[in-house]
């Protein structure tokens, strides 16, 4: 050191890419002439070197402004000559040192330096800086891991500030830059703080750079799994024999998808569809759903579709064969087929079947079906409140499915079918939307040829398809849809039409569905009316079918009881029972049966056997009234429980329900009170007024009538309608209740055998009702004689079978005098007359006190039916 004070002069080295620290112990290559020459001569004089960093690398000649001021004195340790006239050198740092001017800079560079001394006086301040910067080193090292532990003992022990600066800054992994500063910086404290500042943001560099190389080791990870345990999966697949090179299923399905002719958007939206599945992971739950989608599209039919049968005699028969008379129907859907055979695209008409349950309305839809040859599917709307069950849910939602349309188009399996819309009067609506306005949709012909499904996200074209709609009562249809259609009333079925259907239809199809074809099987007329009479009385024939379902399968367990069979019918029915040997075997058992039968008087000639079965060779069987008693139980309704015994306050009038046609009671009593008018048995408002209405006409003509005026002093009138549970509204029972009203009040007895129906106003006109054939059809079943009708109705009967109109005497009136006159026969209304001539409550009416007792007596003693 001392040396190079007295000389201040040393040979200098410019270095590219390089700074080399006091204490630093480098090797590098000098090539440069200037350099090599340098180099050389310090080492022949024994000199040290002084080492400087360039400006800028790319110079490779440098002057004196080409290099940085302040460098490093170091000393040569090793140096070595190369072949190709290159220096390796291996040097150690000493000290930091500022050039004050150059000396030669032609043949080599020699140049005077000022050496930068280290500052030994440790102020707090320093110390608690160099304190700082040992400890961002060993934090530096201990996330880097790039320093030697020699260097790191080193750094440690050094107790003199810029010696600590050096052997950082020299041993850690900065930049050119930031090492050049900590070099040049004179001033000891701002040297470490420096230090400090710039590990801090390598530090902090390194933290953000472990993170992020954190991250991506981890996504590469995941990518890395994934694809491992699709690997692993897809060879799992093999193994099942699960579609190796499809594994979506997504070419499979392009391929059906081709083979089927679909409209345009379709196709496109399935090409998009198809695309995405084929991206998607084989067994994720998306392509799943994806896959369920487009098989929803392959499978419908979107252009398929049966040939129209175009023979109307055809057509005809077959009606025929399914269904006994329905005329009218049957008419219609000739006509239909009339048209088509003109014009090849006729819009599907609409056809709505009304009337009471089990008059064939389904049964008829799957006719026309038939008849045209078209396929035929049936949805039941019957407590639908939902309008996705109409439309579907979009395919986002879990287990999402097209609705009830697009599901039955798909039973179809053609874009024609007959479609029937069973009980379309008993949809409701809620929050969940309105189903008639999407029904709207499927039945508007404007609008049904895009019909919009939620699930397939493609319009139908629903224009083809013929709909059926079927109902009970054509006021709970909303309005918008009842005027889409064209109403079709099927009223019940009169006695002889029932008779008629069990014979030719219903027995014949239940001997089928019962497995009894082989069985001679036969039901008398006693037989029928029993059934009809006695247990099932109601408008259509479906509790009829019903019943000689359950006849038919006693019939069946008993002949399996006995061992009977098709096989064993077969083989007995072309011989005689007598020729036939009796070995014990299953057949031979029948026989036995059979012949032991046999013996019993032959069924045809006596139709009223006494037994119910009379099983010959061929397993005969007759079914008469007997024996429907024997197989159903005893009658549930009575025969003639109703008109017979009429008592003094009881009239029958009729009603119409959605089940056809009801006998309605209405029963009046008379009792002692304050005058209080009270109505039970569930009735409705309309009901109600009708009844106050018949009333206050009653009071109004009471002197025409001949009753006292006062018949409500001091007394309590009771109306009621039996069978409470029912609720019963309308107006058509005001003239049953004012004969009723009279009835009790005069105590004469209504006429036996009469049934009524009519509004009544309080000036005394009786208006016209309606479902006239419903109740007529009520008043024949319930065998009543005599039947009283608004006048305006008379009309109306012109549709009533004829065997109806013989059995039963009908009478009109305009008015509800003249009404009570057919009723009453046995009283005159036309002058008021004396009234001790009158009977029943009137005289009692008369009479002071004991009257009242009689009147009461009257009304409690005589319990009405
Ligand atoms: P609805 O739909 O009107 O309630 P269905 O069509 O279910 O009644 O009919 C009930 C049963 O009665 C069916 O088996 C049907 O074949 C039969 N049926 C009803 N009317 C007739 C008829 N006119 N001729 C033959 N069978 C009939």
């Amino acid at each position: 050191m001392k040396l190079l004070l007295k000389r201040h002069e040393m040979f200098m080295v410019p270095l590219k890419d390089l700074v080399i620290f006091p204490r630093m112990v480098v090797p590098f290559f000098v090539g440069r002439r200037r350099s090599v020459r340098g180099v050389e001569e310090a080492a022949r004089m024994g000199r040290p070197l002084f080492l400087v960093a360039q400006k800028k690398n790319a110079v490779e000649d440098p002057g004196e402004h080409d290099v940085h001021t302040v460098g490093t004195i170091a000393r040569i340790l090793q140096m070595m000559k190369l072949p190709d006239g290159k220096i390796r050198l291996l040097v150690e740092g000493l000290d930091r040192a500022v050039i004050g001017r150059y000396t030669e800079t032609k043949e080599c560079f020699r140049v005077i330096v000022r050496p930068m001394a280290p500052a030994r006086e440790v102020t707090p301040q320093i110390s608690a800086l160099m304190r700082t910067v040992l400890t961002q080193f060993t934090q530096f090292n201990e996330i880097a891991r790039k320093v030697a532990p020699e260097a790191v003992t080193a750094v440690e022990s050094a107790d003199v500030p810029d010696v600590l600066v050096d052997l950082v800054a020299g041993n850690l992994p900065l930049k050119l830059e930031q090492k050049l500063e900590l070099l040049s910086l004179e001033n000891t404290a701002a040297r470490l703080e420096r230090c400090a500042a710039i590990i801090a943001s390598e530090i902090e560099l390194m933290s953000l750079e472990q993170e992020i190389t954190g991250k991506v080791r981890r996504k590469l990870e995941k990518t890395q799994k994934d694809y491992f345990l699709n690997e692993q999966m897809k060879e799992i697949q093999k193994e099942l024999g699960a579609e190796g090179d499809d594994p979506t299923g997504a070419r499979e399905l392009e391929e059906k998808l081709k083979a089927k002719d679909l409209p345009l958007e379709v196709a496109d939206k399935c090409q998009k569809e198809l695309k995405r599945l084929g991206r998607m992971q084989p067994m994720s739950p998306e392509s799943a759903l994806l896959r369920t989608y487009l098989e929803w599209i392959v499978d419908l039919p979107w252009k398929e579709a049966t040939p129209d049968n175009k023979d109307i005699e055809r057509a005809r028969q077959i009606l025929d064969e399914d269904h006994y008379d329905l005329k009218k129907v049957k008419e219609r859907i000739l006509d239909f087929i009339a048209v088509r055979q003109l014009k090849s695209r006729v819009k599907g008409p609409i056809l709505c079947f009304i009337g009471p349950p089990g008059t064939g309305k389904t049964s008829l839809g799957r006719s026309v079906a038939r008849s045209l040859g078209r396929s035929f599917v049936r949805v039941s709307l019957g407590g639908v409140r939902d309008e996705a069950e109409i439309r579907g849910h979009r395919k986002t939602y879990v287990g999402a499915l097209p609705g009830k349309i697009v599901q039955s188009m798909r039973k179809a399996g053609s874009r024609n079918p007959v479609f029937l819309l069973d009980e379309i009067d008993k949809m409701s609506s809620d929050w969940r939307g309105d189903p008639a306005s999407a029904l709207l949709e499927v039945l508007d012909p404007e609008q049904n040829h895009a019909f919009m499904d939620h699930y397939l996200e493609v319009s139908y074209d629903l224009s083809d398809v013929m709909f059926i709609t079927t109902a009970n009562s054509a006021h709970n249809i909303p309005y918008p849809l009842r005027d889409r259609m064209e109403i079709i009333e099927i009223s019940g079925y009169t006695e002889f039409e029932k008779e008629n259907i069990a014979d030719k239809f219903l027995v014949p199809k239940q001997i089928q569905e019962n497995g009894l074809e082989w069985a001679d099987i036969t039901f008398q007329k006693s037989a029928f009316h029993k059934l009809i009479r006695g247990y099932t009385m109601e408008a259509g024939v479906r509790n009829l079918e019903r019943e000689i379902a359950n006849i038919l399968r006693k019939i069946a367990r008993e002949a399996v009881k006995e061992g009977m069979s098709p096989l064993s019918a077969q083989a007995s029915a072309p011989s005689e029972p007598s020729s036939i040997a009796v070995p014990a075997s299953a057949e031979t058992e029948s026989f036995a049966t059979a012949t032991v039968e046999s013996a019993l008087p032959a069924d045809a000639a006596s139709p009223e056997l006494p037994t119910a079965v009379a099983p010959t060779s061929r397993h005969k069987v007759v079914v008469n009234g007997k024996a429907v008693e024997k197989y159903l139980g005893k009658e549930k309704f009575l025969e003639d429980t109703f008109s017979q015994d009429m008592k003094p306050g009881l009239a029958y009038g009729l009603a119409w329900t959605e089940l056809g046609g009801q006998l309605l009671p209405v029963e009046v009593a008379i009792v002692v009170g304050k005058g209080e008018v009270t109505l039970t048995g569930s009735l409705g408002d309309v009901m109600k007024e009708s009844a106050q209405a018949a009333l206050t006409f009653l009071r109004a003509h009471h002197e025409k009538l001949r009753i006292p005026a006062t018949f409500t002093k001091e007394r309590d009138i009771h109306v009621h309608v039996p069978e409470g549970a029912i609720p019963k509204d309308g107006p058509s029972a005001g003239i049953t209740l004012t004969a009723a009203l009279f009835s009790a009040v005069s105590g004469v007895p209504v006429t036996t055998g009469f049934a009524m129906t009519g509004e009544i106003t309080l000036t005394g006109r009786l208006l016209p009702i309606g479902g006239v054939k419903e109740k007529v059809l009520a008043a024949h079943r319930y065998k009543m004689t005599h039947i009283l009708l608004p006048r305006r109705n008379e009309k109306d009967l012109e549709e009533i079978p004829a065997e109806v109109m013989q059995a039963l005497t009908f009478h009109f009136a305009d008015s509800v005098l003249d009404a009570l006159a057919v009723l009453f026969p046995d009283r005159s209304f036309a002058e008021p007359s004396p009234l001790a001539a009158s009977p029943g409550i009137v005289d009692a009416l008369r009479r002071p006190e004991p009257a009242e007792r009689t009147l009461v007596d009257t009304a409690l003693d005589q319990p009405i039916v």
